[in-house]
């Protein structure tokens, strides 16, 4: 097989020749033919997190090892099963979940293998999809979505998955209850039409581009305010029927968003914070008690909760994300586009004989 690695941080990816895996007991063995390329993928290559005030969170500490090949929003075709592999065969086209765990503690052992305190996810803690096979260790983790464009498919993986988790967080809610969503990017689309997708009525989408406003606007946010200057909070509760919010949805989760997404909750409220951009939120401790606060983090989702989001997708409820398909030898040159923040929705790699 071949994999366009991460062999030092930073450094351009490499085109390694491995040996192809032999798949075995539950594992299966997929020739890839669609990988995304995920905001996320530009941490694990640099090899840290930023956690604000110049303090970085190490991925070697966490478990990372190079070279590795990134890549976890993984469409591929079974090419070989492991002898206890029942369910799928060689030639169907499946979409990976990759945020597997350790397979034996108890939060695997109740699906949520997302919440996994060891995990084994792929294309970060074991080889992914900017390669031309991909191992995954068991049939479970393969997602059948129907005639869904494959290349929109993977994206659902990490992206579609992200926000569908958060949501679940924010849920149940009444449809006339305003829902704020932090960032009106590729996330922020996929937040405003799965929440649209559910029967949710009122989303109110912060962002400081006037471009993304309006793109969320049109994707059908009923309220669009700029994050920037003075006046966010006041300006986020007159969209917002003029009172504070039971729920914020934060996809960029910087010290700035956290600000206003924490002032404009209501007694009882609720901000899930998503994003990674990095940075520090104080918050006076009598607030969290007197009004009752919940802050949440989110990562992700279980595997029930990607099969739940490719059903709604396949009902035709969710519109397509704006996607640019790329060969897979050109991951170099996808991760640089992102880096530059020159792409609109998603950067998909195609594997060539797809
Ligand atoms: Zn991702
Ligand atoms: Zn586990």
């Amino acid at each position: 097989m071949r994999a366009w690695a991460v062999v030092e941080n930073g450094r351009p990816l490499e085109e390694v020749e491995w040996p192809t895996p032999e798949p075995r007991g539950t594992e299966v063995l997929l020739e890839v033919s669609h990988c995304g390329v995920c905001h996320s993928d530009l941490h694990i290559w640099d090899g840290f997190y930023d956690l604000g005030g110049g303090k970085k969170m190490s991925l070697s500490d966490r478990g990372v090892k190079l070279p590795l090949a990134m890549g976890h929003e993984i469409v591929g075709r079974v090419a070989k099963v492991g002898s206890d592999a029942k369910d799928v065969r060689p030639g169907d086209l499946r979409l990976v979940y990759p945020w597997i765990g350790c397979g034996k503690c108890e939060r695997c052992l109740a699906h949520e293998d997302n919440m996994c305190a060891s995990p084994n996810f792929i294309g970060i803690h074991r080889n992914g999809g900017y390669a031309t096979h991909v191992l995954v260790p068991h049939e479970r983790y393969l997602i059948d979505f129907g005639d869904l464009d494959p290349a929109l498919a993977a994206t659902y993986a990490c992206s579609g998955l992200t926000v569908y988790g958060a949501i679940q967080k924010v849920m149940p809610m009444p449809p006339d209850e305003p829902v704020v969503i932090i960032g009106a990017g590729g996330l922020g689309l996929n937040a405003i039409a799965i929440l649209r997708a559910l029967g949710h009525k009122r989303i109110v989408a912060v962002d400081i581009s006037a471009d993304k406003r309006q793109a969320a606007l049109d994707a059908g946010a009923t309220g669009a305010v700029d994050a920037s200057g003075e006046g966010v909070v006041q300006r986020i509760l007159d969209a917002s029927d003029g009172r504070p919010v039971l729920a914020v949805i934060d996809l960029v989760n910087g010290s700035a968003t956290a600000r206003f997404a924490v002032d404009v909750l209501r007694k009882g409220g609720r901000l899930v914070q998503v994003g990674l951009f990095g940075g520090e939120l104080t918050v006076a401790l009598p607030v969290m008690v007197m009004r009752a606060l919940t802050i949440q983090g989110s990562y992700v989702g279980t595997p029930q909760d990607l099969r739940d989001l490719i059903a709604l997708a396949r009902e035709g409820a969710l519109p397509a994300l704006p996607l640019t398909t790329l060969p897979q030898c050109e991951a170099n040159h996808a991760l640089d586009r992102l880096h530059q923040g020159h792409v609109t929705g998603r950067l998909v790699l195609k594997a060539e004989a797809v």
